[in-house]
């Protein structure tokens, strides 16, 4: 099927790029591109897509689905490749299928249906609405209507990877092999297939992938962005490097706790109710840690509404999500930073910084940790030279 090339503009990852670009062959490709467009601008925008993906935002500033946006996506692609890095590519790949959802939330059910024709989906599309059943509350009948109907052996495929129960296929209407779909749950597992889609195949072979960063380096700009993009990764990568600590079988690292940690862990213990965002916190921080997961599972087991095996699921679920922990600013806007009550040294006057030769202030629990850690693997005997200024 040949799409239309405004739909193309905003989605290029459809199958129809090769019907309407037959000639885009990488080898060439990123020559052609630097000398059809403003070397600026293709920077400019490529580089904001890195930014917001390294500050996890949610959308990119300035998004345009233009023409240019076909050659950026498959920049984006190669440019994921050469990095090698999966921190990097798992935060492009989350964020840009988060732009197309938002993009395809707004796009009518002719263009949605267009879409999945070109992504060869069998999905039937109904002009007018069709009942498939009824939502009966106390005093109403709500009737359940849609536009869409999906085969179910596409919507598994499409599905595989989302593990919400609601997801589950014996949780959702199916008559003569289509399951009944809501327009939104449909474009979210387009969304899961960009996502997928972007993220680059895995291998070992480095060989190769040396030779074609080389062959991309030959051009300039290409090289030029490359290096922008790894600089900028390096100044935000300090908010990621705690990946790198890991809890070790049998170790207690409780006494390296930050004070926001130790607050929520004491209310857990204490049966007190956790908030929905409590929970998320502890859970993302404790998997970075790489605490086992039955032993954050048990944490949560004396809270009132506890319940083994939906809190396994959710635990597993975050796990295999790689959700990035909570950052000190954002736990002192939901109000979990607890540096003054604890009147804590480290979380309130920071740390001194070898690399930048300032003094630093404590940017994330897991820094936290790493920094207590360090202080307390040191020989005894070698005095601070002055409080809080050390060589972290
Ligand atoms: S400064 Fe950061 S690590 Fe320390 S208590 Fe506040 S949020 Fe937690």
């Amino acid at each position: 099927m040949n799409i239309r090339i405004e739909l193309l503009n905003h989605y290029p990852w459809l199958p129809s790029l090769k019907d309407h670009y037959p000639d885009l062959k990488t080898e060439v490709f990123i020559k052609e591109l630097f000398k059809k467009y403003p070397k600026e601008e293709i920077h400019e925008r490529i580089l904001r897509i890195f930014k917001a993906a390294f500050q996890n935002l949610e959308q990119v500033p300035k998004y345009e689905s233009d023409e240019l946006n076909i050659y950026l996506y498959l920049m984006l692609k190669i440019l994921l490749y050469v990095l090698d890095n999966k921190s990097i590519t798992n935060r492009i790949a989350n964020l840009y299928s988060k732009i197309n959802y938002a993009e395809l939330i707004q796009e009518n059910d002719a263009n949605i249906d267009a879409i999945c024709e070109d992504l060869d989906l069998e999905v039937l599309y109904y002009e007018h609405p069709i009942t498939y059943g009824a939502h009966i509350t106390k005093n109403q009948t709500e009737r359940l209507q849609t536009n869409f109907r999906i085969h179910f052996i596409d919507y598994l495929k499409l599905a595989a990877n989302l593990r919400d129960d609601y997801r589950k296929l014996i949780n959702n209407p199916l008559t003569e092999g289509y399951v009944f779909i809501q327009k939104r749950s449909l474009i979210r597992l387009i969304q899961e297939f960009v996502r997928v889609k972007v993220l680059p195949k895995e291998s070992d072979d480095k060989a190769t992938l040396t030779a074609y960063r080389e062959k991309y380096f030959n051009t300039e700009e290409f090289k030029e962005i490359y290096d922008k993009i790894i600089e900028e990764w390096k100044e935000k990568k300090e908010d990621f490097e705690f990946k790198e600590f890991k809890f070790s079988k049998g170790s207690d690292l409780s006494d390296s706790f930050p004070p926001c940690l130790k607050e929520i862990l004491q209310k857990a213990q204490d049966g007190v109710n956790l908030t929905h965002n409590e929970r998320l916190f502890l859970v993302f921080l404790l998997h970075a840690l790489e605490y086992p997961v039955d032993k954050i599972v048990d944490i949560f087991s004396a809270l009132p509404d506890f319940n083994r095996e939906k809190t396994l699921y959710q635990v597993n679920f975050a796990l295999e999500k790689k959700y990035t922990p909570h950052k000190c600013d954002t736990l002192k806007s939901l109000n979990f930073c607890m540096a003054e009550k604890y009147k804590d040294e480290l979380c309130l006057n920071g740390y001194y910084s070898r690399k930048t030769d300032e003094q630093k202030k404590i940017s994330h629990p897991l820094f936290y940790i790493q920094i207590k850690q360090y202080r307390m693997s040191r020989p005894q005997n070698i005095p601070n030279t002055q409080a809080g200024n050390e060589n972290e």
